[in-house]
């Protein structure tokens, strides 16, 4: 007998891939550019065939050049826009549009500056309702996390770039979101909050088992932090391959950066990135090419 039509509709929208968390099919992203002359528009594919699938609790990178369209798949991800072709499923629904079970850190802040820090963290839980004394526990509790007990009553503007970002990690947490979408969150900050940041943020996917997608141009950061890398390149952005990264955790407080693995992953991504046709794809690197590339590096 045949389902009656919502059925079928709800047929269609569940994937079987029950241990994946967030899945993509074929996206694509076309954008209208305007004509300098104003008559008429051009396309612009920012995003073609784009597919991926993040597991449960996974903590994917993904890294790319710049315009290669990584915030363009997070905001879609996030339901912020939609895409031309493909979808987007989350615990096997089909994302139409933005919802508290996404939690988004952009590049920046993007702080309210008229909000003291615990006001900032209790934003998220005011849209969900949660009545004042439990929004006032659960920010702390979320301000205590990120390790800024003390600056509760600050405004943006009084506190440092990494604190900021701090702030904005525990927004994004406070209202307890499954999914985390990062893009390019430690960007603004100096080489050595940025590595605290990413210390801490291990520390929190450690504690809070959510799935995380960390937007990044850095090679290192991505590495470091995740489980997978996707490597994104660019004129079309797709994603060109993903890579496991197996180094062993916790990462924090190792000297894992400096290990013969990292040098080898990271000589993998830069070739997928230098060579995105993929002519050199799966050469082992030889001991003397990653001494050169960690040589040029130190040199930078
Ligand atoms: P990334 O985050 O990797 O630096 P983006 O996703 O921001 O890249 O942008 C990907 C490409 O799409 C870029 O070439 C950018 O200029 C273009 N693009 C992004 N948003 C728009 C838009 N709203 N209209 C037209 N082009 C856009
Ligand atoms: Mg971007």
């Amino acid at each position: 007998m045949a389902l009656n039509a919502r059925e079928a509709e709800l047929d269609q929208e569940r994937l079987p891939d029950s241990d994946a968390k967030i899945v993509l099919t074929n996206i694509s992203r076309i954008f209208q550019i305007k004509r300098n002359n104003g008559q008429g528009s051009t396309e612009f594919i920012a995003l073609k065939d784009v597919n991926l699938k993040v597991k449960s609790g996974e903590l994917l990178a993904i890294v790319g050049p710049s315009g290669c369209g990584k915030s363009t798949l997070l905001d879609l991800i996030a339901g912020l826009a939609r895409p031309n072709s493909g979808e987007i499923f989350i615990d096997g629904r089909l994302i139409k549009g933005p919802a508290l079970d996404r939690g988004i850190v952009l590049q920046g802040y993007a702080l309210f500056p008229w909000r003291v820090v615990l006001d900032n963290v209790a934003f998220g839980l005011e849209i969900k309702g949660v009545p004042r004394n439990e929004r006032r526990q659960i920010s702390q509790e979320f301000i205590n996390l990120v390790g800024l007990q003390g600056f509760e009553d600050r405004y943006p503007y009084e506190l440092s770039g990494g604190m900021k970002q701090r702030v904005a990690i525990a927004r994004a947490l406070a209202y307890d979101p499954e999914v985390l979408l990062m893009d390019e969150p430690f960007a603004a900050v100096d080489a050595q909050t940025r590595e605290a940041l990413q210390d801490e943020l291990l520390q929190i996917w450690d504690k809070t088992g959510k799935t995380i997608i960390f937007v990044t141009h850095s090679i290192e950061e991505a590495i470091y932090l995740a489980d997978r890398v996707a490597v994104m390149t660019s004129s079309p952005g797709t994603i060109r391959e993903v890579l496991g990264i197996s180094l062993p955790r916790p990462r924090q407080n190792s000297d894992v950066r400096s290990s013969a693995e990292f040098g080898w992953i990271r000589h993998r991504i830069r070739d997928l990135l230098q060579n995105g046709n993929g002519a050199t794809e799966h050469s082992q690197p030889t001991d003397q090419d990653v001494a050169k590339e960690i040589a040029s590096e130190v040199a930078l």
